[in-house]
């Protein structure tokens, strides 16, 4: 697509139009919560470097996501305002959005990703405050997944409907394909369908072109967990987007009196995928009769590498940033220089540790880590079921020292005291086992103790992990995976070569999953701990360096954004 580089001025050649109510770009534009905004975030970079022809759409959420704070375990949380002006330029196009009746005025900001080659994307960042629009609209595009249930249904219209129109008024009148990262943006499906409207016809049913809009529709489903489906009431919808849509029609998307937006964007979207292939089995059984397809996630290569391993790469596969693809020649990188790569990196990691807490980490420890979400499926306390077979492992077979952190969302009780109980467990082992959990995990957080520490881990409820990509960020830095089989992982693992699974693996297909117990996974994280990875990596040098190289090889060879932009641009946009 390299004939798109110097026709880059040109509106026209843009025809791919991506939607994501968030999008994390680096740590500066705080208007990502996690995993999905992460993943969005890298997409869009990938879509830079590999020269795709695509424009961004995203609000401009001026409070971003909160700031976690805290005191003994207890997390309060503060909205930091950020400045748009700062980093982006307003674009002189307005557009209009109905919503309960009233006119909102839309404008955008917008923002250059630029890739390796020079081509650029620019991303869009809608916003309300302005002064047409009365105090309450002004602040529909402050908070991300905030409010109650009606403001998101606004800011989901804003996102869906309004990004449609923006990218119209700025002037993109090619764009074929409409690809919703997550249901938030669904009623983007409205909008299209609407444009379809034959005057005259009366009959809801004839009256749009349901095939052209499907035919123009991506979209990527990404969670087996039913509370992150939106749903709105019906009486919400009809209310606050009025006659918008013929509500004939729209009735048949209604269910219990819900709309639901997983529906709203299957319905509409001739391409529909999960985003691992285990997260998309799971899916056609919560969605059957319709075509899932599989494209499993990956992480930007250039932004997870750290400097010391970019330098390696440089050495030996030059060529690795522009196709990841090379990282496969790890295989020949010695070694003792992947080893003494990771020691550079785990000392800064160790000494950013040491300059925030108390904890007194060292060099030598064997250092696992864990940080994501905080919310119960995740089970960040599966390490600590027992406590007593943990401090054995320590005391006995080798020392361990443990790095976490995420936020729970504010409206997560459970996740909320997952970190509380972790806090009190670490104060428990009173630095018999040093544990940290750190404050406002966030990308820059992220990047520093994922690359720095021995083993990252990962301990969801399975089937509940649709993806998780932390881990892919750990391979690009040679960091083995601990996990349990779920998600990527079911598809990356290979034992005792790229890392080690954690309790049993599910049944191809079968729903036994849940059936396994905490205490049956906790006790073979022990088993495996004691007896593997502990002992390996003090005593067995050759063999863990080995899975540290097949772990770049092998995994972030694969696990990256450029492969899964290939998939996508050859299965689904280009198709
Ligand atoms: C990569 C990343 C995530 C997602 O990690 P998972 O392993 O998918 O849970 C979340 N938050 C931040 C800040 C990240 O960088």
């Amino acid at each position: 697509m390299k004939h798109y580089l110097e026709k880059q001025e040109d509106k026209s050649i843009r025809s791919i139009l991506y939607f994501s109510m968030e999008i994390g770009l680096d740590e500066k534009i705080h208007t990502y919560s996690g995993g999905l905004g992460v993943l969005a975030g890298d997409t869009i970079k990938t879509f830079a470097d590999l020269i795709v022809p695509v424009v961004a759409i995203t609000l401009v959420s001026r409070k971003g996501y909160f700031e976690q704070q805290l005191r003994s375990g207890q997390q309060t949380e503060q909205y930091l305002e950020w400045h748009p002006e700062k980093l982006m330029k307003l674009m002189p196009e307005k557009i209009v959005i109905n919503l309960e009746g009233r006119d909102v005025v839309v404008q955008a900001w917008e923002y250059k990703v630029k890739g390796i080659k020079g081509f650029e994307v620019p991303v869009y960042f809608l916003d309300t405050n302005l002064p047409e629009n009365n105090p309450e609209d002004q602040r529909l595009t402050d908070h991300l997944y905030g409010g109650d249930s009606r403001y998101r249904i606004k800011q989901e219209a804003i996102l869906g409907i309004g990004g449609v129109r923006m990218i119209d008024a700025l002037g993109y009148r090619k764009i074929r394909k409409y690809h919703m990262n997550e249901g938030h943006s669904a009623f983007l499906t409205l909008e299209l369908l609407r444009e379809t409207d034959t005057e005259g016809e009366q009959d809801p049913y004839k009256k749009y072109d349901v095939q052209a809009v499907k035919d123009k529709c991506v979209f990527t489903t990404h969670t087996p967990v039913p509370a992150g489906h939106d749903q709105f009431h019906k009486d919400d919808v009809n209310q606050i987007l009025g006659n918008f849509i013929d509500p004939e029609f729209l009735k048949d998307f209604f269910f219990d009196d819900k709309l639901n937006m997983t529906l709203l964007a299957l319905s509409n979207s001739e391409y529909i995928n999960g985003v691992a292939q285990k997260h998309t089995e799971v899916s056609k059984s919560m969605f059957p009769g319709y075509a899932i397809s599989s494209i499993t996630n990956g992480v930007h290569s250039n932004t997870w590498t750290s400097d010391e391993f970019k330098k390696l790469y440089d050495t030996h596969m030059p060529g690795w940033r522009e196709d990841p693809y090379n990282l496969r020649y790890a295989l020949s990188i010695s070694r003792k220089e992947i080893w003494d790569a990771h020691l550079a990196v785990k000392k800064k990691m160790v000494d950013y540790v040491n300059s925030i807490t108390k904890a007194g980490f060292n060099y030598e420890t064997l250092t696992l880590g864990f940080a994501r979400r905080s919310t119960p499926y995740k089970r960040a306390d599966l390490i600590f079921h027992d406590i007593n077979k943990l401090l054995e492992i320590h005391n006995n077979i080798g020392k361990i020292q443990i790095v976490m952190a995420g936020k729970a969302h504010p409206k997560d009780g459970g996740g909320k005291d997952l970190i509380k109980r972790i806090f009190d467990i670490s104060k428990e082992l009173d630095g018999k086992i040093k544990v940290v959990y750190l404050e406002n995990y966030d990308m820059q957080m992220a990047k520093i103790i994922i690359s720095g520490v021995d083993v990252w881990m990962n301990t969801p409820r399975r089937p509940l992990e649709a993806s998780g990509t932390s881990g892919m960020k750990a391979a690009h830095n040679g960091v083995p995976h601990f996990s349990i089989l779920d998600g990527w992982w079911i598809e990356g693992h290979v034992e005792n070569v790229t890392g080690w699974s954690i309790g049993r693996k599910a049944k191809k297909g079968s729903n036994s999953d849940e059936l396994i117990s905490d205490e049956q996974d906790a006790e073979d994280l022990y088993l495996k701990l004691g007896e593997v990875l502990v002992p390996m990596f003090y005593d067995n040098w050759d063999k863990w360096t080995e899975i540290m190289r097949h772990s770049i090889a092998f995994n972030a060879s694969f696990f990256n954004t450029h492969r899964m932009v290939h998939q996508y641009v050859l299965n689904s946009y280009f198709h």
